[in-house]
C-alpha cells in the first residue's frame, strides 16, 4: 500500500516483519528509503508502480540502518540502483554480518549485499525540491541514520524515534548513552512530521522526541540502579 503524505513523498506501509519504506520523487532524483524484507519484494514493486515508479527509475536507495527488516530487498535493487547507508551500517551489510543485521535470527542471508555510498553525518543529498540531510543517530544500533528535510521540517527516523516517543531496543552495536545524545540533537531541530520505520506517522514530532528522551533517561536510571554497590 502506497500513499502520498506530502507532495512528492510517499509511504509504502510495512508488511510484517518488514519496515515501512518511503519514496521521494524529487525534481532531480528519485529516492527510496529502506527496502523491507526480501519476501515482500512483489508488494513493494506493486506499491512503487502505483506511484508511477519502476525499479529502474530509482536513483538512490538509502538504508536507515543495517537490520534485516530494512535492507532485505536491497538485493533486487543493488545492480541498477545506488545503495547508500551510514558507514557504520555499510561495513556490517557488505561483510554480511548475520548476527548484527539480525539476519541469522530471521533466516535471511546477507551475502553479496552491496553499499555504493558510505554516508557520514551531515552529508546532504540534493534531490532538487528535497534536500536530504543525513544525521548519524547511533543508539538503536551504531549505524542508524535519520533523514531530515530542513525546509519541509520532515524527519524520516528509521528505528530511532517512533510516534508517542516509543524507543527501540538497543542492540549489540548500539548504546543507550549514544541514543540519548542522538535524541537530544534531534530535539534541537524544527520537525513537524515524523515518518518512522514502524507504526503510525506523527505530526507531533517535537513532543514524541521529548518523550523518547524521557524514556531513554528512565531506562538509564534503571540500569544504573541495577549496578552492584
Ligand atoms: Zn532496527
Amino acid at each position: 500500500m502506497c500513499r502520498e503524505i506530502i507532495e512528492g513523498l510517499y509511504q509504502i506501509k510495512a508488511k510484517k516483519p518488514g519496515s515501512h519504506a518511503y519514496l521521494i520523487k524529487g525534481k532531480d532524483l528519485t529516492i527510496l528509503v529502506d527496502s523491507g524484507v526480501h519476501q515482500h519484494m512483489a508488494e513493494l514493486e506493486e506499491s512503487l508502480a502505483s506511484a508511477g515508479v519502476a525499479i529502474g527509475d530509482i536513483d538512490i536507495l538509502i538504508n536507515t540502518h543495517e537490520h534485516f527488516d530494512h535492507i532485505g530487498a536491497n538485493k533486487f535493487f543493488q545492480d541498477s540502483v545506488m545503495v547508500a547507508a551510514h558507514r557504520s551500517a555499510a561495513v556490517k551489510i557488505v561483510t554480511g554480518d548475520e548476527e548484527v543485521t539480525m539476519c541469522r535470527a530471521h533466516a535471511q542471508h546477507v551475502t553479496g549485499y552491496k553499499v555504493h555510498m558510505w554516508l557520514n553525518n551531515v552529508d546532504l543529498i540534493d534531490a532538487g525540491d528535497f534536500k536530504l540531510k543525513i544525521l548519524h543517530t547511533p543508539g538503536h544500533t551504531s549505524g542508524c541514520l535519520c533523514i531530515y528535510e530542513p525546509r519541509k521540517h520532515v524527519l524520516i527516523s528509521g528505528d530511532t524515534v517512533f510516534a508517542k516517543g516509543t524507543i527501540a531496543s538497543v542492540y549489540k552495536s548500539g548504546s543507550l548513552g549514544e541514543y540519548l545524545n542522538s535524541l537530544r540533537r534531534l530535539a534541537t531541530m524544527k520537525i513537524q512530521l515524523l515518518l518512522p520505520g514502524h507504526g503510525i506517522i506523527s505530526d507531533n514530532a517535537e513532543e514524541d522526541i521529548t518523550k523518547a528522551i524521557e524514556n531513554v533517561e528512565t531506562l538509564m536510571n534503571e540500569r544504573r540502579n541495577e549496578l552492584p554497590g
